[in-house]
């Protein structure tokens, strides 16, 4: 679609949500397909106006498409879907859609399902990258007949209630008073043929079960209930009709260092008192590097170190969340005979020993 989205709803760039919607409100009544029976120039104009208010009324689509004129197309611009038109015009009409199925579709064979895939992936695939695979098992088009569902060299019959059409005009009683509405052809379910020698391996669907191998790339930064969507890479439809996507669910599993907050990082670090009063300076490996952590001296229980950019990648945007590590002082359990005279002696030193002595409520730093 290379029209301008704008002049499809008669607006100018500048136009409010408000005028948007009335725009949209306006041309989708005018070129509804109810009102205009068998018109294909005015479906055509509907799904363009449907189209055109689904960029501009959202916001972060809306400013895509200011900014590059387009919705950077491919299969993620998410313009394609008719699931999208449908929910718009639920919203507003409080009815099905007209491209839904039920009350009204184009002629021919309908398109396939779609499929949805739970993709679990490890906290270090997120933050570096990879690819996963999975198996499932889709339609595809049936090797037999080709798709077509017919047996050897029959030709499906083009199905005479319809004339080959797929669907038929009704009248029927609305508020408005009579209504000429387009359904689809109930003789032929609108496919528009009849098959009369059906495929022996398909038994006439067109299609098949089989089991797909699929490898795809996980998103650097993804979350948990985040979903990809693989166009044109799902079920096949019956007879030759459109093939559906699939929907890749993900799910990050937890780590068993560290735990994610939004694009941060966090771990705590267990240290020895010897290291927290001396201060040290220790290997410490992050998801993906190698670093010095320097343990000041004197350092207590609760204390946070962060290490800038060294969280998680932040998904389709620049930059990187922090990684924060929070130590725990560790009280030594296992002590020696020797150990234990040697802390003792400590403690005789700093004036620590006395049993009843009153406990000393110093303020934390
Ligand atoms: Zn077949
Ligand atoms: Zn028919």
């Amino acid at each position: 679609m290379d029209t301008d989205l704008y002049q499809i709803l008669g607006l100018s760039r500048n136009a409010t949500q408000d005028e948007i919607k009335k725009a949209y409100r306006t041309l989708a009544r005018k070129y509804h397909p109810d009102a205009n029976p068998g018109d294909a120039e005015a479906e055509k104009r509907f799904k363009e106006v449907a189209q055109a208010y689904e960029v501009l009324s959202d916001d972060q689509k809306r400013r895509q498409y200011d900014q590059f004129g387009t919705l950077g197309g491919g299969p993620q611009s998410g313009f394609q879907g008719a699931g999208g038109i449908s929910d718009i015009f639920e919203a507003f009409f409080g009815g099905s859609s007209p491209f839904s199925n039920s009350s009204f579709r184009q002629s021919g064979p309908p398109r396939g399902s779609d499929a949805e895939v739970l993709v679990t992936v490890t906290l270090e695939e997120v933050v570096l990258g990879g690819e996963t695979t999975f198996e499932i098992e889709v339609s595809v088009p049936c090797e037999t007949c080709e798709a077509s569902g017919s047996r050897g060299e029959s030709a499906p019959e083009s199905c005479s209630r319809c004339e080959g059409r797929g669907i038929v005009q009704e009248v029927r009683q609305s508020l408005l008073g009579q209504m000429m509405s387009t359904v689809e052809c109930r003789a032929c379910h609108g496919y528009g043929s009849v098959i009369l020698d059906p495929c022996r391996t398909c038994t006439g669907t067109g299609t098949e079960r089989k089991k797909k191998g699929y490898t795809v790339g996980i998103p650097v930064g993804i979350t948990t209930g985040v979903t990809q969507r693989l166009s044109g890479m799902g079920h096949a439809g019956p007879r030759g009709g459109g093939i559906g996507d699939i929907h890749v669910r993900y799910q990050v599993a937890e780590h068993e260092r560290f735990e994610r907050v939004g694009d941060d990082l966090y771990e705590e670090l267990w240290i020895p008192v010897t290291q927290a009063a001396l201060g040290a300076s220790i290997e410490y490996s992050t998801v993906d590097s190698e670093e010095h952590l320097q343990i000041p001296a004197g350092t207590r229980t609760g204390e946070r170190i962060r290490f800038r950019g060294k969280g998680v990648p932040k998904l389709q945007r620049r930059g990187r969340g922090d990684l924060i590590v929070t130590i725990v002082v560790d009280t030594p359990v296992d002590l020696t005979k020797e150990e234990r005279k040697l802390l003792s002696e400590l403690a005789q030193m700093r004036d620590e020993m006395a049993p009843n002595k009153k406990s000393r409520n110093r303020k934390r730093r």
